[in-house]
């Protein structure tokens, strides 16, 4: 399998040079050149099989030869293994033909370990085979630093360094990442906010002279390719459950850089039966106002009570514009250089995106509310995250037939101040994985937002 870049002009790649790259020297996104189909009778075979066996069948066409099956098979059993729920990603029913598809099983207790615990065991594999040592840099809000160190932190050819604005992570998410004391892993605290740390780490990719000899940078983010991939197994996982093939399944997905939702796309685009995908967003409403209104310019960030939705502009939106544009690198290219006026998509690409794609945005207000309703209906505790997702299910459902799958991308103790304001007097238990959490010792660096200090501290480190 090849991979190519949405922006056309760079060259295509390797499986394995895709995920060990960040963006396509054009600066666009890698995408399977084409995808792999499905039968009726393939997804029949689906019925029943184990999460893990599931997620073989599906990732193995995307692989090509750069893995054999024995060592995907291998992976994939590692990454899945330090989940706490055997069924990996279990189903809820909350409401006639309503269910939540709980994603927050693994370790850091968010949807981002399915992707991260398999992307960490994957770059291990791959460099060992190729005997080289590289360095992992990225900028967290939250949830994606927690979720790459536990993913990585036992990777003897990974150094990894994730950059969180200093006082601007909730406890329990820094927490999370500063007491993982393996001598690989670096939590900087930059004194700045979310966008310094991204800038800072844009700012390294592109210059990367600070490093010693041979060593080279690899990212986390949900441009890697490998995070899409492992995402689309969940949706096949649970329409296959509620009755697919022979029943059309849809899904809700609180969404904040498109890449959750964009693989639910992918899985209809290989043969699953989906109807509708909703987009759910929060205050942080660039995907909504596209859908809605071909409106897709960027506002002032808000911040939310659903914090790792809150981005300004959709990173992996590209790679559904690239669809939307008939797979088109040029077009693609072209919309997204014209910065003079804000962008519009075409009629036509338009029209193809609201045949699969309706949206909603919600406000805190509601979020709190709708937690409080769950709580009051059905004694289902959601995270505010999920609380987005379920309200734009049922505002948005076209057929009262199909089962909605409302994806929970966050266990509410992550979350704990929507969840108080809900209902202030529910305690919220941290699972027992995480009890200790609090009295655990931290180690991490804080540090001015200056590129130069951060590269003196990571060559330092390295040294
Ligand atoms: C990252 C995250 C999201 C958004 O996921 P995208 O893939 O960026 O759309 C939603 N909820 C939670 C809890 C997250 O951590």
């Amino acid at each position: 399998m090849k991979y190519i870049s949405t922006r056309g002009r760079a060259p295509s790649l390797s499986f394995a040079d895709t995920v060990l790259t960040g963006l396509a020297s054009d600066g666009g996104l890698y995408v399977p050149e084409s995808l792999p189909k499905f039968s009726v009778e393939e997804i029949r075979g689906m019925a029943g099989l184990d999460y893990r066996e599931l997620a073989f069948r599906i990732i193995q066409p995307f692989v090509g030869e750069d893995l054999s099956d024995e060592e995907l098979r291998e992976i994939i059993q590692r990454s899945y293994k330090n989940f706490r729920h055997s069924a990996v990603a279990p189903l809820v029913q909350t409401d006639t033909n309503e269910w939540i598809l709980e994603l927050f099983h693994g370790p850091t207790l968010a949807f981002k370990d399915f992707a991260l615990q398999f992307l960490g065991q994957l770059f291990d594999h791959l460099l060992k085979k190729r005997g080289e040592r590289v360095v992992v840099m990225g900028a967290t809000s939250g949830d994606t630093g927690s979720a790459a160190i536990e993913g990585c932190r036992h990777c003897d050819n990974i150094d990894i360094f994730i950059l969180h604005p200093h006082n601007r992570v909730s406890e329990v998410q820094r927490r999370q990442m500063t007491t993982v004391l393996s001598d690989n892993v670096f939590n900087i605290a930059l004194e700045g906010n979310f966008d310094d740390c991204q800038n800072m780490v844009k700012a390294s990719f592109a210059d990367q002279s600070f490093l010693p000899d041979g060593r080279r940078l690899v990212a986390v983010n949900s441009i890697n390719w490998a995070r899409i991939m492992a995402q689309i197994v969940y949706y096949f996982y649970a329409a296959v459950n509620l009755g697919a093939p022979e029943k059309t399944v849809n899904f809700s997905v609180p969404t904040g850089n498109f890449g959750d939702i964009f693989a639910g796309y992918l899985a209809r685009q290989m043969g699953l039966p989906i109807d509708q995908l909703v987009i759910a967003t929060n205050a942080n409403d660039i995907l909504h106002r596209c859908i809605s209104d071909n409106d897709h310019s960027p506002k002032p960030l808000v911040h939310s009570l659903s914090p790792s939705m809150d981005i300004m502009v959709s990173s992996n939106f590209e790679r559904l514009l690239f669809d939307l544009y008939d797979r088109d690198g040029e077009a693609v290219a072209a919309l997204l250089a014209d910065r003079s006026a804000p962008m519009h998509l075409k009629e036509g690409a338009l029209k193809k995106a609201r045949e699969v794609f309706s949206s909603h945005r919600q406000d805190d207000l509601r979020t709190v509310e709708v937690i409080r309703e769950m709580f009051e209906s059905s004694e289902y505790l959601l995270d505010p995250h999920t609380a987005i997702g379920v309200e734009a299910a049922r505002r948005q459902r076209k057929s009262s037939q199909q089962p909605m799958v409302c994806l929970s991308t966050a266990h509410p103790a992550k979350f704990p101040e929507a969840v108080a304001r809900a209902l202030p007097t529910q305690k919220i238990p941290l699972p027992t994985h995480m009890q200790g959490l609090f009295e655990r010792e931290e180690r991490m660096r804080v540090l001015p937002n200056d590129l130069a200090k951060v590269h003196e501290f990571i060559a330092t480190a390295l040294a």
